[in-house]
Parts: structure tokens; sequence; C-alpha cells
């Protein structure tokens, strides 16, 4: 590039050290290290004429749009995805970190705020934030999670713990004992009944009037529902199996959720459905695994659509957290076999889709902020 430049490029020594100082005084940070800061200005949502009375946030975790795309490819071009009327994007990015973790990028789905990586439900100064799954219980409607991790994982924690740090799982497993959330499915049965503190949470769940079950007892699809009890069910003792493994709940579990949170308010329900793998599949540069992971994920969209459709009130919003593994569909790609390229082993930073069906549905196209996600899900209720 082509400057004047005086005195040869060299500043007179006082004129330097005002500069100098002036860069201080201007970067209190070092900003270079720092994501970018939200630019955008705050919107004015507008809360629609029909509220929704129930909303189910669908996240695949380290779903980016090939990953999308790969999973439509061997799908036979098609997903139930596209069936979603209001496309959005997001920026995935957290407090501390360009490229976001799960932990930060479900606390800000999940609280309206940006933290840092690895935080759970807590501010970037480490002080607890209220989640929308909290906040729907106080105002009465039912709660539930279905996830194909822990339930004690980055994801589900974020929407139920405050604790400082995602590895804290045996703390954050005391959060569904803070919040009478309906419904919870998922793995991880040792960080409740098999701890090193020796409590027994199971125990402490049935005493507060929950069906507690897991694997070993009984198949999720043969408990006979008992719509006056909240129910915890956990589908294995630590990570769940893959789709290639065998693993074969999140369907059926999705729809169970619809109906049992259905009846356990007449004011609504908010569930959060999480297809986790799609990111473990991309952290391990899998493709095979990462497709089957995401045409599950998408079967449960499908089932959750199909309960949607019939029942009117229902706000379905799928996303991602943030894409994993720059993961792209590279020449040679077939509809029977993909040429995956990989430029990384974690996440990265690319914008991520958001779609929307049912009431409340336009407020989420356009491009936002991860955290506004959150603000429009509260706008969609009404509140
Ligand atoms: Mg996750
Ligand atoms: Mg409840
Ligand atoms: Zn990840």
């Amino acid at each position: 590039m082509m400057t004047t430049r005086p005195n040869n490029g060299l500043l007179p020594i006082k004129q330097s050290l005002i500069a100098l100082l002036f860069i201080a005084a201007a970067c209190n940070k070092p900003s270079q290290s720092l994501p970018p800061q939200p630019v955008s200005q705050p919107v004015k949502l507008e809360r629609p004429a029909q509220p929704a009375k129930n909303i189910v946030l669908m996240i695949g975790d380290g779903m980016g749009l090939s990953q999308i795309s790969a999973g439509m490819i061997r799908n036979n071009n098609t997903l139930f995805l596209e069936q979603f009327p209001v496309v959005g994007l997001h920026k995935a990015y957290s407090s501390d970190n360009l490229i976001t973790d799960s932990a930060a990028g479900a606390t800000a789905f999940a609280t309206g705020i940006k933290t840092y990586n690895g935080a759970i439900g807590v501010t970037a100064d480490q002080n607890p934030a209220p989640t929308i799954l909290e906040q729907a219980e106080e105002r009465g409607m039912a709660t539930g999670m279905v996830v194909t991790s822990t339930v004690v994982h980055a994801t589900p924690a974020a929407f139920i713990a405050h604790v400082k740090d995602r590895n804290m799982y045996e703390n954050i497993a005391l959060g569904f004992l803070q919040t009478e959330i309906d419904l919870v499915i998922g793995g991880g049965s040792k960080y409740f009944n098999r701890r090193s503190d020796q409590r027994n949470i199971y125990g402490l769940l049935q005493e507060k009037g929950y069906y507690v079950s897991d694997f070993s007892i009984e198949p999720l699809t043969d408990i006979a529902l008992d719509f006056t009890k909240n129910l915890a069910y956990f589908t294995s003792e630590s990570d769940p199996p893959t789709v290639q493994q065998g693993r074969d709940y999140l369907v059926p579990a999705s729809q169970l959720a619809c109906n049992f949170l259905s009846r356990r308010s007449d004011k609504g329900f908010f569930l959060m459905i999480e297809g986790a793998q799609i990111d473990w599949a991309g952290h391990a540069n899998n493709t095979s695994y990462m497709v089957s992971e995401m045409i599950e994920f998408d079967k449960a969209i499908g089932e959750v659509l199909k309960y949607a459709k019939e029942d009117g009130n229902t706000l379905i919003i799928v996303t991602g957290d943030h894409e994993t593994g720059g993961f792209s569909i590279n020449q040679g790609s077939t509809r029977d076999s993909i040429v995956a390229g990989y430029t990384t082993d974690y996440h990265t930073g690319t914008l991520i889709p958001v779609f929307a069906y049912g009431p409340g549905a336009s407020l989420f196209s356009g491009i936002y902020e991860n955290n506004s996600i959150y603000d429009r899900m509260c706008a969609a209720m009404g509140w």
C-alpha cells in the first residue's frame, strides 16, 4: 500500500510518546486476543400477536451448515429442517474468545448473556444468571431436557446449573435438585448415584416426587407414564453410546417429552433437546459418525414438527452452538460418499444457522448475536 511517510516513517520522540500513551489509555485490555464486541444496536423486538405457548429449543452441538449439508446429501437429499419457513444466522463467539465452547454457547442461549468459555449459567464475573428454563418454571410452565450426552454435560448444564467450570459434573448434578424440572432424559447416572461424596441424588429426587429410572431398570419406552410426577430417566452410566453403536432413544424421547410436558401444565412448556454428538464426531474428524448423528437429530426434529403442526401453539427453534472441525464437502463427493476435509479438531468461528417454525418464528430471521436467541425466545412467548 502506498502512503506518504514524512521523516522516513519516524515520528519525533515526543509525538511517539504521546501516541504510545494514547494507545495505552485506549487499550486497558489486550484487545487483539479478545473477540469483537457486539456492535449491532439493541433491536426492539416486536411481541407477536399470537405468543408461543410452548418452546422447543433444539441444539445440534457443533452443527454448522456443512454438517447439515452432509446429513442432507446422505439422507436422499432431504431433511425435515427444510420445512422451517424462517432461517437466520447467529454470531457464536463468547466473551473471552472468538471461538466459543459449548458451555459459553449454551449459557448465551439459556441466559441471554455472553460469558467466558467453560462457564455454566454464570456471567463473565462468575455471578449466577437466571436461565430461561428456571424462569419458565417460575411462571408455572412445565420444563424438560432430552440430550444424547450426559445430563451434566455443558449444553444441558447451562440451563439448570450455575458453576464456574464445566468440568464440575457432580456439582452440576446438584442443579437438578434446585429447579423442579419436569422431565430430564440423558446419560450420566453415575453423577447421581455413584458420587464421590456418597450422596444419593436418585433418592433425593424421589423424595422431591420424581419418578426416577434408568437403562439398567427398564427401557424408556416401557415406562407407564405418570403425568402427576416429574420424570428423570438416565440412558447410561456415563456418556451415551453413538447411533452407530445402537443408541436410538433421541427420537422416541423427543416425542415422549412433548406429550408428557403438554400434560404437566396448562401454561405451556419449555423443552431443550440436544444432538450432542454431532460435535464429538467433528472433534474426531469422523464423517460417518457425524452424518449418522446429524440424520438422527433431524429425525427428532421431524417428530417435534409433527407435534407442533398438530398443536399450533408451539415454536421450534433449531440451531447449533458453533461449528466443529472446519468440516467441508470436497470435490469428488457423491450422494453415496462424501470426500471430507477438516481444518481442525476443535471448533471454528463461522456464523451458525437458526431455523424457526411456529408462532413468533419471524423473530428469528436476520443476523444477530447468539445471546439474542434468549431475548427472541422471551419475546415470542410475550414475556
Ligand atoms: Mg453439547
Ligand atoms: Mg416443573
Ligand atoms: Zn465441542
